[in-house]
Parts: C-alpha cells; sequence; structure tokens
C-alpha cells in the first residue's frame, strides 16, 4: 500500500492529536499513528489518572477528618478498586473525546507502530505513507536508573503504579519531582505509611527554594517521612538500605526520576515536539509546540507555568527567588493565614509570593488551594507586560485566594 498525505504525525499524545487536530482545521489531509492508546501517556498514564485517583484520596481523607467542619462520618471505608474504576471511567471518557474529534476532523488514525524512513516517508505495518510533512510526537518513558531498574513488582515505574489493585501498607517514593511529590500526597492520604527520597537538597529541587522548604514543612505535619540529600544505596530483598545508613522495608518502590524521550536518532526535515523534543515535558509545553508549529502562535518557552497537584496545591511561573542577584528584585509574600477564603475552607497553610523588577512582575510562587487557577492570571499579566501598578486597577473578588495576589501587589512598593 502506498498512501499520500500532506501531514504524517506518529503519537497520539497531547503534542500528536493537538498537532492533527490544527492541522485538519487548515484543509490539510492528515494520517496519525498511535501504538497503544490515543490520548497518550498524559490522558492514559499520566496527568488525567493521577488527578483523578488524587481527587479519590482528598475525598477519603476529608471525610475521615470532616469533625472540625461539623461533619462526622462513621464506618468510612474505602475500596479501592472503585476508585481505579471511576479513573478508568474519568480516562475512558476522555478519550473518546478526542477520539471523535479526531473522526470529526477526518484525519485518518492508524492504530499501529511507525517509523520514521526519512523526512517524507512513514513506513507502518506493510505500508509506506507519503507525507509532505512528517511530525514525531512519540513522547518518553520512564527514566531507568542503574541499581533501580524496574522489575515491575516491587520496583515500580509510574505506569506500573497505575496497574495496582489494591494499596500496599507502606512505599518508598524515589525522586521528589512533581510525580513523586503528587503519588507521595495519594499514599498518604489513602494511609499509606509513605517515605520520600531526594537527591538535591529539598523536595521538588526545581522549584523556588522558600516554596521547598514550605513543602518540606507540609510534609511534616502530613506525616509524610522524607530524606533530602540522601539517595538509595541498596536494595536486598526488599531491604532498602539509603546513603544515609538508614534501611527501609517497603512493601514497594515507586521510581520515579524522569522521563527519557522516546528518540534514537533525529532526522533532519521531520519535527520534533512534545516530551520527544528533549524540552520542557509537560503537556500544556506540548500543545503549545504544536500550536506554534502549525498556527504560527508564538509562545514564551521560559512562561510555562509548573503546578504540582494536591492540598495545598503548589504553582509557579517566570524567575525564582535564588534566580535573581540580591538588591534588583522586589519580593512580597501573603500568608494564607492573612485570607478570608482560606479560613473558610481551613486551608490556611501556604502562601502567595510575588517577585517584581522595576514595576513587572518577574516571578510567581504560590502554595495555596486553586494556584493552578491563580498561576494562569499572572502568567497572562507577566507575558503582556501589565505591570504592578496596572494591575493594582483590576478589582479581585471577594472572598478568593485571588486577593491574596492583590494583597502582594500593595506590599511590593
Ligand atoms: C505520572 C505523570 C503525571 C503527569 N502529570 C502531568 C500534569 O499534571 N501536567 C502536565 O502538564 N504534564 C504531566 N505529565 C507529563 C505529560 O504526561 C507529558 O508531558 C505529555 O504526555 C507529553 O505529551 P506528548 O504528546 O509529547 O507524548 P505522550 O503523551 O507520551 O504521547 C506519545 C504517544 O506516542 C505513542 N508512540 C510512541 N512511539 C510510537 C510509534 N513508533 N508509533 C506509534 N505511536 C508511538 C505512544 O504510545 C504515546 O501514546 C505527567 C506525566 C506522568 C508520567
Amino acid at each position: 500500500m502506498n498512501d499520500n498525505f500532506d501531514i504524517g504525525i506518529i503519537g497520539g499524545g497531547p503534542a500528536g492529536y493537538t498537532y492533527a487536530l490544527h492541522s485538519s482545521a487548515q484543509g490539510k489531509s492528515v494520517v496519525l499513528f498511535e501504538k497503544d492508546q490515543i490520548g497518550g501517556v498524559c490522558l492514559n498514564k499520566g496527568c488525567i489518572p493521577t488527578k483523578s485517583i488524587l481527587h479519590s484520596s482528598e475525598i477519603y481523607k476529608q471525610t475521615l477528618n470532616g469533625e472540625k467542619f461539623g461533619v462526622t462520618a462513621q464506618n468510612v471505608t474505602l475500596d479501592y478498586s472503585k476508585v481505579i474504576e471511576r479513573k478508568n471511567k474519568t480516562v475512558e471518557t476522555l478519550r473518546k473525546g478526542i477520539e471523535l474529534a479526531l473522526k470529526n476532523a477526518k484525519v485518518t488514525v492508524i492504530n499501529a507502530e511507525a517509523h520514521i524512513k526519512n523526512k517524507n516517508t512513514i513506513e507502518c505495518n506493510d505500508g509506506i505513507y507519503n507525507c509532505s510533512k512528517i511530525v514525531c510526537a512519540t513522547g518518553s518513558s520512564p527514566k531507568v536508573i542503574k541499581g533501580l531498574e524496574f522489575d515491575h513488582k516491587f520496583l515500580l515505574s509510574s505506569d506500573d503504579i497505575l496497574k495496582l489493585e489494591k494499596l500496599p501498607q507502606s512505599i518508598l517514593i524515589v525522586g521528589s519531582g512533581a510525580i513523586g511529590v503528587e503519588w507521595a500526597r495519594i499514599f498518604n492520604n489513602f494511609d499509606v505509611e509513605t517515605t520520600v527520597v531526594e537527591l538535591a537538597d529539598h523536595l521538588l529541587p526545581l522549584a523556588d527554594a522558600e516554596v521547598s522548604k514550605r513543602l518540606e514543612r507540609i510534609f511534616k505535619t502530613e506525616k509524610i517521612k522524607f530524606y533530602t540529600r540522601t539517595c538509595v544505596k541498596a536494595i536486598n530483598n526488599k531491604k532498602v538500605t539509603l546513603s544515609n545508613g538508614e534501611v527501609i522495608e517497603p512493601e514497594i518502590v515507586l521510581v520515579g526520576v524522569g522521563r527519557t524521550p522516546n528518540i534514537t536518532d533525529k532526522i533532519d526535515g521531520v519535527t520534533y515536539i512534545g516530551d520527544v523534543s528533549g524540552e520542557i515535558q509537560l503537556a500544556h509545553y506540548a500543545i503549545k509546540q504544536a500550536i506554534e508549529d502549525i498556527d504560527g502562535i508564538k509562545f514564551e518557552r521560559n512562561l510555562t507555568p509548573s503546578v504540582v497537584y494536591g492540598t495545598p496545591e503548589i504553582a509557579w511561573i517566570g524567575k525564582r527567588e535564588q534566580d535573581l542577584e540580591p538588591d534588583t528584585y522586589k519580593k512580597s509574600l501573603v500568608l494564607l493565614s492573612a485570607i478570608g477564603k482560606a479560613h473558610c475552607d481551613g486551608q490556611t497553610d501556604g502562601f502567595i509570593k510575588i517577585l517584581s523588577q522595576n514595576g513587572n512582575i518577574v516571578g510567581a510562587h504560590i502554595v495555596s488551594n486553586e494556584a493552578s487557577a491563580l498561576i494562569q492570571q499572572i502568567t497572562i499579566a507577566i507575558q503582556n507586560g501589565i505591570s504592578v501598578y496596572k494591575l493594582k486597577e483590576v478589582c479581585f473578588p471577594h472572598p478568593t485566594y485571588s486577593e491574596g495576589v492583590f494583597d502582594a501587589l500593595f506590599k511590593l512598593s
């Protein structure tokens, strides 16, 4: 078989399906190859399943701890199989939505592994597909590190952890990036004895240092055990020896130390987007890369918001305090304990911190409920050069967490 298309895309994750939908909207003929499931890691093994399970875990915890809100529940039980059932349903609903969108857009979807032969040819099964342009959006896979190779029984990847049929008694999580922190919160909410090991000086090493320290405080309050500047030294018979001499015996270990792009060699003339591009490994970054290439709508790579989910959420944008030279910036920090809505919700541990230079915001770091939404307001302001003064003219509703942003603006001058 020999077929011709304007665009050939390998990989049906956020990068690939966005590219397919946007190029089809421009009247281009598109073929999309996906060897596993449409939606990629994000929908099937990453963003969506983790947030669905996280939500269940938060409901469980809130139900157990409702007393201070005047709600006492008895005989609270947890059926993990139902948690997973709901997660599967959520994923399936969303996947069907994308599949339908691709169908309506008349994208030819081929459910098989494909390979790029040259910059205009894709091979799949016995077919040859000639494409004016080829986009490689093959994503990434869990990083394997020496000594902690996945055996998929005791040493698990972020893919394996989703396949658990029941909760363990205890877990060791190696790595405290977003994946490690979110899973630590999930397991802890479900009353699983949770320990986190991080090689860097602080948890969430890519965050602003003050955010990392606050997260450590929150972990202590939540009784999530963690060790920083520590790594796994040896594993013998499920006994894990850490570099600080501590020996622990978790039921399972989640190794969440990053992801490796699914690529061998880049081919000239082929466009690489999403996790495979080797840039920032986030779904919204992948989507923006696709839109930039096909629609020509530029985006500022250094203004990609980061969000870590759980209670409270953590989000940041722009420069971290440790990136700025002393005395070159202004800083304001509003504690959540000063915000009415935080008291109403019983969630006062956190802050909204804004950094500015020459009257413009250059960074924001938020540990708060709704941080994921708040960071978006600030991203719009930074990207559009809306000054601190102009933002002060904006009316913020009451009672909301956004008032913390408003208060922080006034503390800047
Ligand atoms: C546990 C976890 C939680 C996450 N949470 C978040 C989050 O909250 N927010 C966020 O922004 N990001 C999150 N991410 C990251 C996010 O999932 C990725 O950045 C995103 O999926 C990248 O999209 P992509 O399209 O580049 O690749 P992918 O989503 O990995 O999709 C690539 C697709 O290509 C297919 N493929 C690969 N090779 C071939 C081939 N040869 N032929 C055919 N098909 C092929 C794969 O099967 C896959 O479906 C999370 C990741 C994980 C693991």
